[in-house]
Formats: structure tokens, sequence, C-alpha cells
């Protein structure tokens, strides 16, 4: 004996349930089309695969589930489509909806359908996807798709598994009349059902005790199974999911959940029929039992209608009579809805087709102001506040609707049956939910459209700061091409331009004249120095001048040096503040105190001087040479041409005497140094190559001489100039034996 418990609220309407069944069930002719809606199911409306013109069978796909929470739909009689285009919908809002329109050829010809005697030689969800693929929804009135409620997650364990045989909303016989007529097709629904739930502790088919002939027909049907058959006293909504598990296990689901959360699971008997048909005998769900009622009929009935027939061929079959109908009804008189016309289709979840009369059914009276007399809570089997949501529903408010937990309201009507203000309250719930759903749907798809345009007002900042970086670099890089440009033409029009040359020159005058004394004593000290340079090269090359002609340019190039350094001495002389020690100074001094001397003493002079600077050019040959410079050959030449003067000087001295000294001008160096250069030019153009050979073997001796004496000093006083004296040496010792082989080889 099954243990049965109470739940709160309930009511108890007129059964009107004999009328449909004194009749037993009975079967209709096809109708001209039949009219298959895509969306007969919760979830995902199907998708056709088939298109206008095709023919079809008995139980072929004509379109497969939408997703995983959708179903299939089939062809429910075998013939050709002829439309897939929207008709009007089984539905409140008695919208139009896509279906597919067969027209039947009435042979009825059936698919190869595929039976599955031994279902238990096959794993659980290859049979579950068997039932997703044979189109199996809810067909107890939701018409939730069968096989997600037969494959709960693997942290719902179910031990408990119901089947709704209550059918408690007056007037509804169909699953009375399945239990009565099918009980084994029943319990064998339940066994599968078991096994594809992997066997739950219990199994249970609750039933109202209104139905004494179903409850004996699957008693004796479950006999020596495990199966319960529970009867349990009427009350209106007993039926409902959360109350039958209530009235059957006395647990509740709460607020916000599933039955599966608790461990359970529950599926309308006809439903549990369908599904093993379609294991077992592999028929998709073409057609269903459904109740024909109400006085505008002649025949009140239950009968097997294909899916897809029009309400009005139905109604046809069964003498109904418009003038004496109130309204046509699918369902029943709580939780059904009025259809405007009879071209609507019967679908999976259509329980029945009520057609009452006036006086069977009469039209409501106009709603009255809710009096607060609380009959409607007292009503309610869910335990709401149907006056408060009435209220807040009124009002729009959303929020307050959830907080009074409007989506627990299984709309059953109890509340709006027992209202005294006849006020069609689950009128306004089923608004409010559909507002508030809408509500949802828009909120997400505004989340969605900002959550688009954040990210795409963040691409297109990254994109303009990638963009300006790029321009930044571009125009760094230009402003550095830029001044690279102008730099590289700075420096061309320095270099070729005169007027530019003219302005450097400027400058650095300019910057000279801002020289502090000491500087440019310095620098006239440099000039000195140049200027004597000048003047002794030119001198050289006087006394070289084998021509009348060259001498000449050479007396004029003397001429000038002489008064180029007479001007620079002059400069040196009015310099400020020359310091004592400053060389410069001492040069000009030296240069003075020359003008004064006699030429005996200017030929020591020039002697010391010249020996000073071979010293000197010496000294940086032999570094050159040590550092391997490009510029030893030219200093080279320099210390030849030093060494070559000294020789001449010395000479000159020592063959200097006092009367052709004072037979020239005393005071005139440059005309002493032209009788010079051209007494030696005479005698040098007088000497025949062996003597000059000769001269320069002599003067290369004495050079060596000096030489290796200079180097014996240095090394005695450990110079730094060692080595490149060393070389020097070496070089003059070469050369002169280079020049006395020539000299024997003359
Ligand atoms: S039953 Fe009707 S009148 Fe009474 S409180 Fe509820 S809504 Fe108001
Ligand atoms: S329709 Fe909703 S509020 Fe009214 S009695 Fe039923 S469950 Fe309660």
């Amino acid at each position: 004996m099954t243990q049965i418990w109470n739940i709160p609220g309930g009511i108890h309407p007129p059964e009107n349930k004999q009328q449909s069944l004194r009749a037993p069930l009975g079967h209709i002719d096809l109708p001209a089309e039949l009219v298959l809606p895509l969306n007969q199911h919760l979830g995902a409306p199907a998708e056709p695969v088939v298109a206008v013109g095709d023919n079809v069978k008995t139980g072929q796909v004509i379109a497969q589930p939408g997703g995983q929470f959708s179903a299939a739909v089939h062809a429910s009689s075998s013939g050709r489509v002829i439309a897939i285009e929207d008709r009007p919908l089984p539905h409140p809002s008695g919208f139009a909806g896509p279906c597919i329109v067969i027209a039947p050829d009435g042979l009825d010809t059936w698919i190869n359908l595929e039976p599955c005697p031994d279902y238990r030689a096959q794993e659980p969800v290859e049979l579950v996807q068997k039932i997703r693929l044979a189109g199996i929804a809810g067909m107890g009135g939701a018409g939730f798709p069968t096989a997600i409620k037969l494959a709960p997650k693997a942290n719902q364990p179910i031990d408990t598994l119901i089947l709704n045989g209550t059918e408690c909303e007056p007037y509804i016989t169909a699953d009375d009349r399945l239990m009565r007529d099918r009980p084994e097709q029943v319990i064998e629904g339940a066994r599968l059902m078991a096994y594809l739930l992997g066997e739950p502790d219990r199994v249970v088919i609750g039933i109202e005790d209104n139905k004494p002939e179903a409850i004996a027909a699957l008693r004796a049907a479950a006999e020596g199974s495990p199966i319960e058959i529970a009867g349990f006293p009427t009350k209106y909504p007993s039926g409902g999911e959360k109350q039958l598990i209530t009235i059957l296990t006395g647990r509740e689901v709460p607020a916000g959940k599933i039955p599966a959360d608790i461990g359970i699971v529950v599926q309308n008997v006809g439903t549990a029929v369908a599904a093993w048909r379609a294991v077992v005998r592999g028929e998709p769900l073409i057609s269903r039992i459904t109740t024909v009622v109400g006085e505008a009929l002649d025949v009140q009935r239950n009968v097997e209608v294909r899916l897809g027939t029009p309400v009005a061929h139905v109604l046809a079959a069964h003498g109904f009579q418009a003038a004496k109908a109130s309204r046509i009804v699918l369902g029943g008189p709580m939780m059904g809805y009025a259809i405007e016309t009879g071209d609507v289709p019967v679908v999976k979840t259509t329980n029945c087709i009520l057609a009452p009369s006036q006086q069977e059914l009469p039209a409501p009276p106009p709603a009255q102001a809710c009096i607060r007399c609380g009959m409607c809570s007292e009503a309610c089997p869910a335990s709401l506040l149907p006056q408060q949501l009435y209220w807040y529903a009124r009002a729009q408010d959303h929020e307050k609707l959830e907080a009074y937990n409007l989506f627990d309201c299984i709309e059953c009507g109890a509340c709006a049956y027992v209202c005294p203000s006849s006020i069609p309250l689950v009128h306004y719930y089923r608004a409010a939910k559909g507002d508030i759903r809408q509500a949802q749907v828009d909120k997400e798809k505004a989340d969605r459209s900002r959550e688009r345009f954040a990210f795409r007002q963040e691409r297109i900042a990254r994109q303009e700061a990638e963009k300006e970086a790029k321009r930044a670099e571009r125009a760094k890089a230009a402003a550095a091409a830029k001044a690279k440009m102008a730099e590289k033409k700075s420096n061309a029009g320095t270099a070729s331009d005169p007027v530019a040359t003219a302005i450097a020159k400027a400058k650095a005058q300019q910057a000279s004249a801002q020289q502090s004394p000491v500087e440019q004593r310095a620098k006239l000290e440099r000039q000195l120095s140049a200027a004597q340079g000048r003047l002794a090269l030119a001198q050289e090359k006087l006394s070289q001048a084998e021509t009348e002609e060259q001498a000449e340019k050479c007396r004029a190039a003397v001429k000038t040096a002489e008064i180029k350094l007479t001007d620079v001495q002059q400069k040196l002389a009015n310099a400020k503040d020359a310091p004592k020690d400053d060389p410069v100074a001492a040069a000009i001094e030296r240069a003075k105190a020359k003008l004064t001397m006699s030429p005996l003493e200017k030929l020591n002079a020039t002697i010391a001087t010249l020996s000073e600077r071979l010293q000197k050019a010496e000294a940086k040959l032999a570094q050159a040479q040590t550092e391997q410079s490009a510029h030893v050959e030219a200093l080279q030449l320099g210390v030849d041409k030093l060494r070559a003067k000294l020789n001449e000087a010395q000479e000159e001295l020592a063959s200097h005497s006092p009367t052709t000294a004072d037979e020239r001008a005393p005071d005139d160096a440059a005309s002493a140094a032209i009788e010079r250069a051209k007494a030696k030019a005479a005698a040098r153009a007088a000497m025949s190559d062996t003597d000059k050979l000769r001269e320069q073997v002599s003067s290369l001796e004495v050079r060596l001489d000096k030489a290796r004496q200079k180097l014996a000093d240095a090394e005695a006083e450990g110079s730094p100039h060692v080595d490149a004296l060393r070389t020097a040496a070496d070089k003059l010792a070469n050369k002169l034996a280079d020049t006395q082989s020539r000299l024997e080889n003359a």
C-alpha cells in the first residue's frame, strides 16, 4: 500500500469525465490536409528536411531536431508535401507559425520500421537518441522533449520514476482511456524508462481514485512486477508535476529546481507508451489519443488522431454543432484555452478538444474588483499568494512578481475558479510571465549588444592607437631624414660655396679676434715659425736655382717671405703681455736678434736652428716609422732637406772668409744667401756626377756619425726616442752604403 501525502490548496470542480468514456476509443478518416507545425514541443523548432512537392511516407522524418532541446517531426500519413508555410497554431496567442502541409494520398504507406524488442541489449544512450529522433515529447500537455528528461545529469542520480496517470483536469479522459485499453503498453513503457534511468529504486504510477477501471487494469498488467500502482484521492490539481511528487513521495521540489534535482523523474503515461512504441516497434510519434467532448458534439469520446489533423475535421467527425457551442477549447476548462478557428491542427500536446454548449460552460461573467477575500490563496496548490501576484502583475512590477515566486505558479486556474470577483487571474499570470521572459530576452540581447559595442569600441581604440603609433614613427623617421638631408646640404654648401667659405672664414677671424692674448701670441708664434720656414725654403730654392730665370723667381719669393716674416715679427712684438717664458716671445726675440746679427753670426744661428729642427724632424720621422705612419715618406723628405741645408750651412761656415763677408752687405741676409746660392749653384754645376756622389757620401758620413752620437746619448739618457733614433741611424747607414756603392760603380 503506497503511502499518500496531502497537498495544500486544491479544488473539486465537476469532473465531467464520463461523457467521453461511454464510447470506446475511436478512429477518424484522414483529413484533406495534415498541418504539422515545426514546433509542437518546448524548445527549438525542428528544421524541415523535405521540400514542397516531395512525396513522403507515413512515419518519415520531415523535420529533424533543431538542437539538443528539440524534437523531430514525422509525416503522419503518406502523401505529398504541398506547402511549408505559416499556419494558425494551437496556442493561446492564436499566432501563426511555420508548418509542413501534407496532402495525404489515402494509402497510408509506412516507412520500413526498425523494431527493437530486446532493447536491453542496447545502451540506454542509444535508446534515448532513438526516442529523440522518434519525436517523442511530453503528451500530458507541456510538450517537454522526452529524451531530455530521460538523460539526467551525472549529478542527478534518479531514485524514483513516476508515471503520471492523474489526469485531474475535468472532461479529459485520454490517459484514462489509454490506461484502460492498453495497460500492458503503459507497464512496458514504465519498464523501458526505468531501464533508461538506471533502474531507480522505485517506479510508481500515480492515478486519481476517480479512475478505478484504469487502476485495476494497470494493477493486473503490473502483477508480479515491482511497479506500484498508486491510487489517491481526487483533487484538482493533483496532476501537477510537483504536486504529484509530494502526493506520492512526501518530497517537495524547491523553488527554481526541477524534479531531477531531488532524484525524481515524472513522465506522462501516454509519453511512456509512445517511447515504448518508438523503441520496441520503431514507430515515431504520428498520432495520439485525444478526448473529444462537449455538449456541442453528437459523439463524445476518445479518438486516436493523426497529428496535423485540423480541429475542425475532428469536430466534424463527431457531429459538431457550431450554433450550440459556446466556444472551442483546446485542453480542459481549467488550463485550456479557446481557439478562434478550427483550422489549427491536433499536435503532440492536444489531449482534449472541448466543445461545450452555452449552458454547459457559459462565458465567464465580467470581472469585478478584488474584494481581498483570500479564497485564491486557500485554493493555490503551490502555496502562492495569487492576490498579490495579481496586483503586481497589473502594476507590471516584475521584481515583486519574481520575489513572490510567480514562476512556481503552474497555471492550474484553481485561484480563478474560486474567485468570487471572476477575475481571470491566470491570464494576468501568463501575460506577466511572458513579459518577464521577453524582458530577460531583451536584456540578454542588450547585454550582448553592449558587450559587442564595448568590444568594438575597444577594437577601434586599439586600432587608432596602433595607427597613431605608426604615424608617430613615420613622422620621427621623416624628421630624422630631413635633418640628415639638411646636414648634408649644409656640409656640401660650406665645402663648395665660396660665400659660405668666406662666412666661415670671417667667423674664424672673429673667433680669432676674440682669442686671449696668450692664444693670439701662440698663433703669431706659429705664423712666425711658418714664415721662417717659408723664407728658409725660398732661400734653399734660390740656392739651388740653376738658371737666372729660376734665381729671379726665387729671389722674389725670398723677398715676399722676408716681408711676411717681418710683418709677423712686428705683430708678435706688439702683442700684449707676452710671458717671459713664452716660446713665441723667445722666437720673436731671436728673430729680432737675427736681424741685427753679422753674416757669420747669422750663419751660426742658422746652423743651430737647422740642427735643432733636424733633430726634431728626425725624432718625428722615427716615431712615424715606428708607427708605420703614412707620412713617413714626407717626413723623410723633410729630414733629408734639413740635413742637406745643415750640411751646406756647415760647409759655408767652414769656407767662410771675412773678406768675402765684408764684401757683402752686412745686413742683407737675403743678398748674402743669394750670393751663396749662386756660388754653390755654380760650383755644383761644375761638379761631375762622381764628385756629387762623393760629396753625398761625405755628407752622409757626417750625418751618420752625428746620428750615432745622438743614439748613444739617447741610450745613455734612457730617452723614449732611442728606437726612432736607431731606426734613423740604420737608414742613414743603408743610404750611405747605397751611395758608396753607386760611387764605386760610377
Ligand atoms: S479570490 Fe479573487 S477577490 Fe478574493 S482575494 Fe483572490 S483575487 Fe481577490
Ligand atoms: S493558477 Fe497559480 S496562483 Fe492560481 S492557484 Fe494555480 S498555482 Fe496558485
